[in-house]
């Protein structure tokens, strides 16, 4: 909890110096852009830092279907790959891991509201009643994940499904053989039990040492359009379809930092995956101890 707070307000004092120095020239560049964001779990209970609540989930989408478009995974390549002209205001929504109230508490409001949204599956623990090593700590009821009928479900539904590899796995860690299962199965798996062709992976953990060239050359030998990571920003026509960035969502984020976060008074988070700022963020927390 206080690391939580102490993230809320590190992102609010951001946002305010993004709004006032950063904003007012950055808005010249960052145009014929796409953003992608990222959730995990949405969950009144679960306790983690990327868990949002669905209230606040709630608002958050009513707010993107008042002021944004929202993309399905296949629009978004289209927009990429296809050179096709990229409006103002794109926003395509995703969920990492496949958490079990992915279909009870976000399925609703997207629904609801006719979102369209993509969802990647850690596919060897769907349908069956593990749970991630992540979570072990955590109260098991909530952090089940989706089984394949809830699946299949909102695939009737403007879902989408997305390989997040079998086991969680950390890609840019393991041995080719691996890899390869892990890249390669885990697509086959989804085609098979839900009928639809598997365009896109999100890599486990997703920041730059979890995605090497190796893992890249793989997915793309798998057949694989695309892969995300989970480097903070946006994506342009220019953006490689295998390094592509989102925008993570979590529970430190209130509307205020959330509408930072769309409009770019937070983009100085770009830098929080280079080595400086990775350095000053661990002497933080350490001071802190969380
Ligand atoms: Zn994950």
């Amino acid at each position: 909890m206080l690391k939580i707070n102490v993230k809320r307000i590190s992102l609010i004092s951001l946002s305010l110096l993004g709004y006032i120095l950063l904003l007012p020239l950055w808005r010249k560049f960052r145009k014929d852009f796409i953003l992608v964001l990222r959730y995990h779990s949405i969950s009144e209970f679960r306790r983690h830092e990327v868990n949002v609540k669905p209230e606040i989930f709630e608002r958050q989408m009513e707010y993107l279907a008042k002021n944004f478009k929202a993309i399905s995974l296949t629009e978004f390549i289209d927009f990429l790959n296809n050179g096709k002209e990229i409006p103002p205001k794109v926003v395509f929504i995703t969920f990492d891991d496949g958490y079990k109230d992915n279909f009870i508490n976000a399925y609703p409001a997207l629904k609801k509201l006719n979102l369209p949204a993509t969802i990647f599956l850690s596919v060897g623990y769907i349908g069956t009643a593990k749970i991630l090593p992540h979570d072990r700590n955590d109260e098991y009821m909530h952090n089940r994940l989706l089984n394949w009928q809830e699946a299949k479900q909102m695939s009737s539904n403007r879902i989408s499904f997305g390989s997040h590899s079998l086991n969680h796995a950390n890609l840019g860690k393991i041995f080719p053989d691996e890899l390869r299962e892990e890249i390669e199965e885990s697509k086959k798996m989804i085609e098979n039990k839900l009928e639809q062709e598997v365009l896109a992976i999100s890599y486990p953990f997703g920041l730059i040492s979890d995605f090497n060239t190796r893992v890249i050359e793989g997915t793309k030998q798998a057949g694989y359009t695309c892969g995300f990571t989970a480097m903070y920003g946006v994506n342009t026509e220019k953006t490689d379809l295998f390094r592509l960035r989102r925008i993570g969502i979590e529970a430190s984020d209130n509307m205020f930092t959330f509408r930072a976060k769309l409009n770019g008074a937070l983009d100085l988070l770009m830098l929080k995956e280079t080595r400086i700022v990775q350095i000053a963020v661990r002497a933080a927390n350490r001071i802190l101890g969380v």
